[in-house]
């Protein structure tokens, strides 16, 4: 399932392709023909993302709003030469195309493609957490809600009402890097610890958007941190623009400390890594190392 990162990749990409012009806006598969009509030819200002949610504005006050679930996807690549008029080949069942001279965008598989009002968007939007990739974000908004409850840790970082953009990955390998009990209620997770691990989703979350793929690894971590420092400005959009440029795919070896690694070696003890369904995904923690709340 795509976490926070692929949203907000997606955002920028939707931005560099097709923001400030009128977007030809279709429903190939026939399933969203409506919602296409009512966006069609206007301009697209602003993509953004918040958590899961992606939201684009267009001309007009109307919003489109997509959500990608379990299998959605969202490729936006440039046009197949020549540009033009000539039409672009559908693959699949495509729900939306995005088109413009240079740019085709292809959604595939969302849970939510919709039309929206501004209202609608802030509804959308007060529902869901603070989201670690959202510099507006506020960490004492999950705080209040974790340090009430008496759910496991585990399963409040899968709430997005608790906590926007976080899911199976960077939930499992971040309780590992603080070694955090999963199963501890919220309201027994230290104040400092969650604050540990609010700022290390900001670190980590920006590299995920970066090379579009979840690094958790200290040494993978290290790396990416490094070559972010070596883009002129160090953003996360120079780094994107740097890696996708020169190499499709994996930058990194696919490597973390847990996520499904049940029954080999943790990297730090040894133990054997276990697994255990919780809020809906399979857990995976190392009972010996993650004690700590
Ligand atoms: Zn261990």
């Amino acid at each position: 399932m795509p976490e926070g990162h692929t949203t907000h990749a997606l955002a920028g990409r939707l931005n560099l392709a097709f923001a400030g012009s009128p977007v030809g806006v279709s429903s190939p598969q026939g399933k969203f023909a409506g919602g296409a009509a009512l966006l069609d030819g206007l301009a697209l200002l602003d993509a953004s993302a918040w958590g899961k949610h992606l939201f684009a504005e267009f001309a007009g006050e109307r919003w489109l709003n997509v959500h990608l679930g379990l299998i959605g996807k969202f490729s936006v690549i440039p046009r197949p030469a020549p540009h033009g008029d000539r039409p672009v080949p559908v693959q699949g069942q495509v729900r939306l195309r995005l088109l413009n001279a240079a740019w085709v965008g292809d959604l595939r598989g969302p849970t939510v493609c919709a039309v929206v009002t501004a209202e609608k968007v802030e509804q959308i939007q007060s529902r869901l957490g603070p989201d670690p990739l959202r510099p507006d974000s506020d960490s004492d908004l999950a705080l209040g809600r974790i340090s009430r409850s008496a759910r496991p840790i585990a399963e409040l970082l899968m709430d997005q009402a608790v906590l926007a953009g976080v899911g199976n990955v960077y939930r499992c390998e971040v309780l590992f890097r603080h070694r955090v009990d999963p199963f501890r209620p919220g309201r027994e997770i230290r104040t400092t610890t969650w604050q540990a691990i609010w700022d290390d989703l900001v670190m980590l979350m920006p590299l995920g958007v970066a090379f579009g793929q979840v690094l958790t690894t200290d040494d993978q971590v290290a790396d990416a941190l490094q070559a972010m420092a070596e883009v002129a400005d160090g953003s996360a959009a120079a780094q994107k623009a740097v890696v996708t440029g020169a190499r499709p795919g994996d930058h990194f070896e696919r490597r973390f400390y847990l996520y499904k690694r049940t029954g080999e070696p943790c990297r730090v003890c040894g133990s054997r890594i276990r697994t255990q369904l919780v809020a809906g995904r399979n857990l995976f923690w190392c009972g010996r190392c993650q004690r700590r709340r």
